[in-house]
């Protein structure tokens, strides 16, 4: 069964911001965000178990969810999605404004923020599923959010032709070869083999 169907599905784009019970602020790009109920409202945000947001969150049981706008540029996914808070503070040098839960809110290219507080966790094998409430939000402008379709259409660079090999359908990352091993996984952004795609 080909999987092709998964892409005809639509997903916005967030910075999902959290902070370490020992104070690390940090950052990811994350296209998993669902509201799934109301009165209260839940939302669902499912976080791959390499990153390292899903060990602060499971812990700390806070995050953020910061809505991109259209106009973000690829040097906020670069910067957000392309290096591990592991190995980087990806806050560093700058002045960092946090909601109410002590967690990072993005100055810049954001409609909006929500605070969650995790009520449930649900082990998914490769990622981990954060079941929560909201605990905090605020709208700061009406500029149009940024989905998944426009960041591929209009903020991912395109890859260059003279290249050889296959390129991630997720984050444009290349590998120079002429087969992609079964198993490999995209060093910048952990998608596997199935996502990526040989350069024409
Ligand atoms: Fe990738």
């Amino acid at each position: 069964m080909a999987n092709s169907a998964l892409y005809k599905i639509g997903y916005g784009l967030y910075v999902l911001t959290s902070r370490s019970a020992d104070g690390k602020m940090n950052g990811m790009i994350c296209n998993t965000v669902s509201q799934v109920a109301s009165s209260p409202d839940r939302l669902i945000v499912s976080v791959n178990k390499n990153n390292y947001s899903h060990d602060i969150i499971k812990e700390t049981k806070a995050m953020n969810i910061n809505c991109l706008t259209e106009d973000a540029p690829f040097s906020l996914f670069e910067k957000y999605g392309f290096a591990s808070g592991r190995d980087k503070d990806k806050f560093a040098g700058e002045q960092v404004f946090c909601s109410a839960n002590g967690v990072p809110i993005l100055g810049a290219y954001i409609n909006s923020f929500m605070s969650l507080k995790v009520t449930d966790y649900s082990d998914l094998g490769s990622h981990g599923l954060f079941i929560c409430e909201i605990t905090d939000q605020a709208v700061m402008n009406d500029k149009p959010s940024m989905t998944y379709a426009y960041y591929h259409a209009n903020v991912k660079p395109k890859p260059e032709k003279k290249s050889k090999g296959f390129v991630c359908k997720v984050c444009g990352y290349i590998y120079e070869g002429d087969t992609l091993p079964e198993d490999f996984i995209c060093p910048i952004c952990k998608h596997p083999a199935s996502d990526f795609e040989p350069i024409k």
